[in-house]
């Protein structure tokens, strides 16, 4: 049985209906970027987010690199985050002329360990970015202590955390910044590529808004140096859409979790004490991912891929350790939860329309696996 990691044909087809009259309606009004389609979805994206303002930009990766711009990160400023993220975490901070900082990770969420915060602001630090991995939150009275009390701002990057919570509070609204991606991938995926920035702040959100358009306000009078961030109405639409039904494949994949949680418990067999699951320590953990610890972790992928189910590693290659940033003078062993993780980490097959069958087979090969 082949069991892809992530397969979106089948959620496709349950809202078929609903897109293509909509999209088509696009297409023929030939009115494609900004607009009330994309005013439509920053609404209904911050209000499911919990917050009072929402700039629909062009990717998730744009998003980090605008809230960077609008608080005019850059050469000589220090920003904290996560080596083991996505690269768009820091290749946003790089690419504006910062200088990333690192902290190592909790083993057990794979979150950036907010008590390892404090030591590393410098009177060089401007902004922390808590990245939200897997779908579930940073531990964020800790990282928002930290920023109190340093005056820096909070990016939260919550591309894989679309209404996860931290206490009750949604992914995005804690921060002074929450970048999401709708890249085709993520719970909340669009066509193509997509973002939106969440905000708090009435005066943040107006200059996101200007800078989103090359810094233009009024058109053609430029205060600020911005770029092309905007979002277009095809995907703002299919956002808008498919957002009302979150909660229900949210759901599906937090049904999925527990599913793998009683299969490993009644027939991982000698797998029990190979393979380590997932914590969900915040209350609304949104599964983007579903990642195991695995002991003899690159022969457990070779065995699965081989049977054709889908597993990916994320991420592989910690960023203190990659090539490009090799002039920050990190070295192996700076951080070596990071360093641990990305060599024992698994991917498992968590999308919503995974089926039954498809879970015992990829569990029962993983019980075969360490029974062999
Ligand atoms: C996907 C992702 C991004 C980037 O989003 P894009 O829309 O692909 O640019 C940033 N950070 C994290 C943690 C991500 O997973």
């Amino acid at each position: 049985m082949k069991v892809p990691l992530l397969d979106l044909k089948p959620q496709y087809k349950q809202i078929q209906d609903e897109i293509e009259p909509l999209l088509l309606e696009i297409c023929r009004s030939q009115a494609f970027i900004l607009g009330p389609k994309v005013q439509e979805c920053e609404a209904a994206v911050a209000a499911y987010c919990g917050t009072d303002y929402a700039v629909g930009v062009t990717s998730g990766s744009d998003g980090l690199i605008l809230a960077l711009m609008a608080e005019g990160i850059g050469a000589g400023d220090e920003v904290i985050t996560t080596p083991y993220t996505f690269f768009a975490t820091v290749g946003a901070i790089a690419r504006l002329g910062a200088k990333p900082v690192f902290v190592d990770i909790d083993p057990l969420t794979f979150n950036l360990d907010a008590t390892q915060l404090e030591a590393a602001v410098t009177p060089q630090t401007k902004a922390i970015i808590p990245v939200h991995l897997y779908g579930q939150m940073v531990d964020m009275d800790a990282v928002m202590a930290v920023a109190q009390a340093h005056h820096l701002i909070v990016i939260e990057d919550a591309a894989q955390a679309i209404g996860s919570e931290w206490k009750g509070r949604r992914a995005g609204s804690i921060g002074d910044y929450g970048c999401f991606s709708f890249f085709p991938s993520k719970n909340l995926g669009c066509f193509g590529d997509g973002g939106m920035v969440t905000l708090r702040d009435a005066a943040k959100a107006k200059k996101a808004v200007i800078l989103r358009n090359h810094g233009s306000e009024p058109k053609y009078y430029h205060q600020f140096v911005g770029g092309n961030f905007r979002l277009d109405a095809l995907q703002a639409a299919v956002v808008t859409i498919k957002l009302q039904h979150l909660d229900g494949w949210t759901a599906a994949r937090q049904a999925n979790a527990e599913r793998y949680r009683r299969l490993f418990a009644e027939k991982g067999g000698a797998a029990a004490d190979q393979v380590v699951l997932p914590v969900a320590q915040t209350n609304r953990h949104i599964y983007n991912q579903f990642v195991i610890r695995a002991q003899r972790r690159d022969e457990l992928l070779a065995h699965l891929r081989q049977r054709e189910i889908g597993v990916e590693i994320y991420y592989p290659v910690p960023l203190h350790l990659q090539d490009c940033f090799h002039s920050l003078g990190y070295q192996q062993g700076d951080f070596p939860e990071s360093e641990r993780a990305a060599k024992e980490t698994i991917a498992l097959p968590i999308y919503p329309d995974l089926t039954d069958e498809m879970a015992e087979w990829v569990v029962a090969s993983i019980a075969e696996f360490y029974a062999g």
